[in-house]
């Protein structure tokens, strides 16, 4: 949603929206059941979360230490994600924004504040769209697919807060 702002290019050489560790395991994207059928048959490992919410497997040796990351099964380390636009699933086209509740539970909208595609103007940019233009369909998005509204985390500023 943010391509104009934030090029292919520019995550392609950060990745770090693309790389997990394994005690952050639970951010890896969910997916619809539409789109994760058609993942499975391009061959990319799936699994299920507790809450029944489909995702990519990671693969992590056993005795791998919590801070071990590993890559989504989607990303090519020299290319970048290997999925054409319309394959990823929404949490990934958001990114650097993501769905999740505030302190006091309400549905917000937080901006991931490391995110090094952010100089002072683009980040202005971002929430100007985020907060104004792309506000319906962040609420049709939260109401279609809840799993996506994710726990407040302390590494993102919430730019809009719904009361
Ligand atoms: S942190 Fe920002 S630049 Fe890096 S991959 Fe994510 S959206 Fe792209
Ligand atoms: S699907 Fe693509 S953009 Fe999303 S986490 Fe995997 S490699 Fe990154």
């Amino acid at each position: 949603m943010l391509t104009h702002l934030i090029t292919a290019e520019q995550c392609a050489s950060c990745r770090l929206c693309c790389n997990f560790h394994r005690s952050s395991a639970w951010e890896t994207p969910a997916l619809t059941p539409e789109l994760a059928e058609r993942l499975r048959s391009r061959g990319l490992p799936l699994d299920s979360r507790p809450d029944g919410s489909i995702t990519f497997a990671l693969r992590f040796p056993e005795d791998a230490p919590e801070d071990f990351c590993a890559n989504c099964p989607a990303l090519d380390s020299g290319f970048g994600c290997t999925l054409p636009r319309e394959l990823r699933p929404v949490e990934c086209r958001l990114w650097p924004l993501r769905l999740m509740h505030t302190p006091v539970g309400n549905l917000g909208l937080g901006l991931y504040d490391a995110c090094p595609a952010l100089s002072p103007e683009v980040r202005e940019q971002v929430i100007r769209e985020s907060t104004s233009a792309m506000l319906p369909a962040l609420r049709r998005m939260a109401n279609e697919q809840p799993c996506i509204v994710r726990p407040f985390h302390p590494a993102y500023s919430i730019i809009w807060e719904e009361r």
